[in-house]
This record gives C-alpha cells, structure tokens and sequence, in this order.
C-alpha cells in the first residue's frame, strides 16, 4: 500500500506525525469496521472485550493518532500490550488490514510512555550481546539438567511457570546419534541458528541440520549472524531490532549460501520482513529485500521435493499450527507433509490448531492470565486426541504447550517436527549399520 499517497489523501488530523503510527495511518483506514476478524482473536474470544478485539485495538490506534487519547492513556496501553500478536486477524481481514505492522508502529509509538518492567527491559537487552546471552542459556540448560525446575514448577504464579516452561523445552526423545550423509544436490542452506533455539533448543537445531543435509542440502555456517530481532520489533523496540537485523544480513550475505532456513516460525516470519524493517535503510534496505527472499522455513524446503523416508516411529502425535508460521509466513501444509512423510507416524488432527497458544515471545509471563485463558482450550484440544507428543515449530509454542502439558498433569509432550524427522533417519541409519 501507498503509505504516503494515503497521508496526503487523509483529510483527519494527526496528533503524531512523524511517528512510528502515522507512518501505518493507511492500514488504519484500511480497516471497514466489518468485525470479521472478531472471532479469530483469542483475546477476544477468551476477555469478551471489544477493546480487546482487533477492531477495538484498531480504534484505539486512530484515537492516539488523531489526538483523542494521550499515548499514554492506561486503556490504550492495557489493551495494545493484551494483544498476543498472533495475526489471526490477518488471516481473517478481507481487506487486506496489515494488523502486524500496525500493532509493531502502536508499540513502538507508545512504548516511550509507559516503558516495560526493568527485568524485561534488562532481558531484551542481553539478546544483543551473544556472549552474554549464551552464559544466559547455559545456566538456564545446567538448571533444566537438575530437574528442578519440574519441582519448582508447583509454585503458584509467574515463577512456578518459568519453571515449567523450561521444563517444558527439555525434548522428550532423543535420536541416537548418526553422520548424516547428503549430496548437496538441492543446493545451498544456512540456518538461522537463534537466541533460544541455539540456547534451549539445541537439539533442534543439530537434528534440523542433519536432516537437511540427508536431504541434499549441504550446510554453510553464517559466523556472526545474531538474534532475529523479533522480540525486540514485537516489544516496540525498533532500533535494536533493525541492530541485530543488520548483523543478519551482513552475516548471511558473507555466508553465501542459496537458502536461509530458520526452525523458529517467530524468526522466519521476522526474517522474511527485514525489507520492510529495513526500507528507510538506504545500506541496507534493498539488500535486506533480497536476503528476506532466501528466507524459508525448513518444512518448505523439505516439503518441496518431499522430504526422504526413514525408519518408523511408531507414535501417536498431533501438530498444533504456530501463528507465525500459519497467520504470517501462511504456511499450512508443509509441516504435515514431513510429519506425514515418517512411516509409522500417526498424525491425528488437533481442533483449532491454528489458533494462538498464549506464548507470543514473554507474553505468558507478563500478561499470565490471558495467557492461561488462551491455553487452556489448546490443553482441552490436546487431551482430546489421545496424542502422546505434540508437534510444533517454534520455541515460544514449545515452552508455552509444554509447560501447560506438564502443569495440567498430561504425560504428553511437546517436540519439534524435525526431531521426529531426525528420529526416523537416526533408527534407519542405526538399522543400516546393525544390519
Ligand atoms: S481488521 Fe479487517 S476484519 Fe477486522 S474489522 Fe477491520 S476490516 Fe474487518
Ligand atoms: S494479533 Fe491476535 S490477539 Fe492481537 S488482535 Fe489480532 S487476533 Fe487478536
């Protein structure tokens, strides 16, 4: 959309030019009031509250723009810090409202005003320093080894589901290792390796290396690519996130590989908006373009020619969609192809499994209620099915899904669908060898 020609166009004042907001006043417009989106948001379906719909959010964005409400209104703050940023309302806009980048401009606008809680602040902040952010992870991983965290994980509130959270990143299978081998016929690929994929998830990240590379993709390194940037866009912190954003295409440019595979759906959905991050860049905006064009999910790349078959895994799963992968990089299908694709593996379907979870980056510890409100169907859903793991490609959703399972008693648990994939290639190479 012509952002500029819809400014001029506008004949309503502006109580903030030059910010952040009225730089999306088009998508504002955009919005016909129709209330088509109201039964896709999960705040709204768990509140019951028009102002916390994307209607009503959509409202309170033009008030602070046209001058109505101060940005630093209590209302116009709860409820814009109340959205998941899930972008169901995108799915379900008929007219084309670009919901996500209107939520990134309002944050980013009113933020100034009603700075987050230091610790999330200091949090954030520690994501642009690797050296710093790893000491982070490890202790956080020596912590997950002692088991504590599943007995701290009783403790009421915010701290007993820190803990189970990661509790919950701990992975419930473990492939037994294998040298993968691959020809590189399919081309290129460096993976996005992550903040808390790489620090929580690392098995993840490995298992999603050997896969691709079984599946003829041989693996370049991108050495000082950093953290995506999303929680930091999501958070209203644009400059930090345009950072780290630079960092990644200097890195991945230098790694000259054909693909950028991300396994985190919240940092591929980020990746694939560095052009748009990186517009009024002039070094970098059409270089980010470009790098935002390689960026692929590792399903779709596995998906496109059907991934390899392996061994059996004889397990009954389901997959829960996460919203960055399904609402923003509007990939369905590709995940259930490799999950299909394992002999053995039954998949069985999961009602609204394209619906929010509650995690949405540190969501679940700053808004816990909500949070909980919009996991508790999800949890209902899982039960349902019988399913002993539950499948889903991003950290946020693992931690969140996993930390629900384990608090509400279930014996399921939450994996990444390359693990399984990695576990079927792990049994038939483990089969080939003892054979
Ligand atoms: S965001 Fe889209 S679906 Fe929702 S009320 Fe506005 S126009 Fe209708
Ligand atoms: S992003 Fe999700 S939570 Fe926020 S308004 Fe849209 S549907 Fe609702």
């Amino acid at each position: 959309m012509d952002t500029g020609r819809a400014l001029a166009a506008s004949s309503t004042p502006c109580a903030l030019p030059g910010t952040p907001l009225a730089d999306v006043r088009a998508g504002i417009d955009a919005c016909v009031h129709c209330g088509f989106c109201l039964e896709a948001c999960p705040t709204y379906t768990a509140l019951d509250d028009e102002n916390d719909s994307p209607r009503g959010r959509i409202v309170l964005m033009r008030s602070v723009l046209e001058g109505d409400l101060p940005p630093g209104d209590d209302a116009v703050q709860e409820h814009i810090a109340r959205c998941l940023g899930c972008r169901a309302c995108e799915t379900a806009c008929p007219s084309g409202v670009p919901y996500g980048q209107m939520l990134e401009a309002t944050r980013a606008t009113i933020a100034p005003y009603r700075p987050a809680p230091l610790l999330a602040r200091l949090g954030l902040k520690s994501f642009a320093f690797p050296r710093l952010l790893a000491a982070a992870m490890w202790m956080s991983r020596l912590l997950r080894a002692t088991g504590l965290p599943r007995v701290l994980a009783r403790m009421p509130g915010r701290m007993g589901f820190a803990n189970a959270m990661l509790a919950g990143s701990a992975t419930p299978i473990a492939a037994p290792p294998y040298e993968p081998a691959g020809d590189g016929s399919r081309g290129t690929a460096a993976l996005l390796t992550g903040c808390v994929m790489e620090g929580l998830f690392t098995d993840a990240n490995r298992a999603t290396e050997r896969v691709l590379t079984v599946n003829g993709y041989a693996m370049r390194g991108a050495p000082g690519q950093r953290c995506c940037g999303a929680l930091h866009a999501h958070s209203g912190d644009m400059d930090a996130a345009r950072a780290l954003a630079r960092r990644n295409v200097d890195a991945f440019e230098q790694s000259g590989a054909d693909h950028v595979v991300t396994n985190s759906a919240g940092c591929g959905a980020m990746m694939k908006e560095y052009g748009h991050l990186l517009a009024g860049d002039a070094r970098y905006a059409d270089r980010a373009a470009r790098l935002a064009e390689r960026v692929r999910d590792a399903t779709q790349l596995l998906a496109e020619a059907g991934p390899k078959p392996g061994a059996p895994v004889p397990e009954r799963i389901t997959y829960d969609a996460p919203c960055h992968l399904v609402h923003a990089q509007r990939i369905t299908a590709p995940p259930l192809q490799v999950l299909r694709s394992i002999p053995g593996l039954e998949v069985v379907p999961l009602a609204d499994a394209d619906r929010c979870c509650g995690a949405a980056g540190i969501y679940s510890l700053i808004e816990p209620a909500t949070s909980h409100a919009v996991l508790a169907p999800k949890l209902a859903h899982i039960a349902a099915t019988g399913a002993t793991m539950v499948a889903t490609g991003n950290p946020g959703c693992l931690m969140q899904i996993g930390a629900g399972l384990r608090m509400s008693g279930s014996s399921a648990r939450a994996v990444h669908p390359i693990e399984l994939l990695d576990l079927s290639y792990a049994r038939m190479h483990a089969a080939g060898k003892d054979g």
